[in-house]
């Protein structure tokens, strides 16, 4: 058997006649671009995370960067963030001229805490964006107040945790912003790329849009500065609206597959599935820490089964950047973790396959 790391081609199968249905209204209506499935989407979209609002805009990172904007109103400085969430938040504020400080993760979560992200605080701190990380929600509820004490706004990353929820709120609502990708991997993904962000102050909302039109406050009024082109294709929008009525059920699914491996891999030694138990988590990646993990890889390929991993170089030591500071707990993250077959359509047969193997490692 070959067991794929993902399969976006069953995703399109499970939805095939409403997706093309979605998608030929939009090609006959001549409306390509904001048009009124990219207005519907976003209510959905804001009403699915219990914020006021929703915003679309072209990707995850330019939702980061307009995010990042948008909360500190253009005022340059340090954002903080965890530097093993992929490099995005690097990526999305440096282009716009922050400067990237990196706080530690915790060892169970792999997320960031109140306690590193205190400890890695500032004078010249202008934001901190919390990635929730591997589809887990963040303590981002205790990280807020710490911050807010301190008149730091939060963004948080939801690229991997659409849907998540802790103390019965939504991962993008608890921070000032939330940032989603809809890339076509993600929980909740496109035939393309999308972003979006979340937001119920109505001055973040406000500058959101102007920022994703050319900095527009009316129509060829550049009333903000910063402004970017970046905008939710209406085809994606339209197919987002279909698939976001199904994403609960989908990251049930997920989270049980990762229950699968967990159980499957208890009482072996190699390799420690980190666990996804309820809706704090959306099991948007199965990952595994071992340390032993390139002979553990190896072993799996032998079997069928794909893996990768997720990341394999932290933020502080691209090469771009080397900033200096020691994460260690990032660091053994980087050199243990990988990530096992994980998506909605996988079937039993195949979700049973990875567990012997695993369980025989
Ligand atoms: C995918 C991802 C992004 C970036 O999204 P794009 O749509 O690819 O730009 C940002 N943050 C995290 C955590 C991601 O996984």
């Amino acid at each position: 058997m070959h067991v794929p790391l993902n399969d976006l081609e069953r995703g399109y199968a499970e939805q095939a006649d409403e997706l093309r249905a979605v998608c030929q209204e939009v090609l006959e209506s001549g409306w390509y671009v904001h048009g009124p499935h990219h207005d519907r989407f976003e209510e959905q979209l804001a009403d699915f995370v219990g914020t006021a609002g929703a915003v679309g805009v072209g990707n995850g990172t330019d939702a980061l960067t307009l995010a990042v904007l948008a909360v500190t109103d253009g005022r340059r400085g340090e954002v903080l963030t965890a530097a093993n969430a992929g490099g995005y938040t690097t990526a999305a504020a440096a282009r716009v001229g922050y400067d990237l400080r990196y706080a530690d993760v915790d060892v169970d979560t792999l997320n960031l805490t109140p306690t590193t992200v205190e400890s890695a605080l500032t004078p010249q701190t202008v934001a901190v964006v919390v990635t929730h990380l591997y589809g887990r929600m963040a303590p981002v509820h205790e990280i807020k107040e710490l911050c807010a004490a301190r008149g730091v706004p939060v963004v948080e990353d939801c690229a991997q945790s659409a849907g998540a929820y802790r103390r019965g709120a939504a991962a993008g609502s608890v921070g000032d912003a939330g940032a989603f990708s809809f890339y076509p991997t993600k929980n909740l993904g496109a035939l393309g790329d999308g972003g979006a962000v979340t937001a119920s102050d109505p001055a973040i909302l406000e500058r959101l849009k102007e920022l994703r039109q050319y900095g527009w406050g009316e129509k060829y009024v550049m009333g903000t500065p910063d402004g970017a082109n970046s905008r939710l294709d209406e085809l994606q929008a339209a197919v987002l609206g279909v698939r976001l009525p199904r994403l609960s059920s989908w990251n049930a699914r997920r989270r049980d597959i990762i229950g699968c491996y967990r159980s499957a891999s208890e009482g072996g030694s190699r390799l420690r599935v980190l666990p996804a138990p309820d809706e704090r988590h959306v099991g948007h990646l199965a990952v595994a820490l071992s340390d032993d993990r390139d002979a553990v890889r190896s072993d799996l390929a032998a079997a069928g089964i794909a893996t990768a991993v997720h990341y394999p170089v932290p933020d502080h030591q691209q090469p771009i950047n080397a900033a200096q500071v020691a994460l260690p707990v990032t660091e053994m993250a980087t050199a243990s973790v990988l990530s096992l077959p994980c998506f909605p359509q996988m079937t039993d047969d195949e979700v049973q396959y990875v567990c012997a193997a695993l369980a025989s490692l």
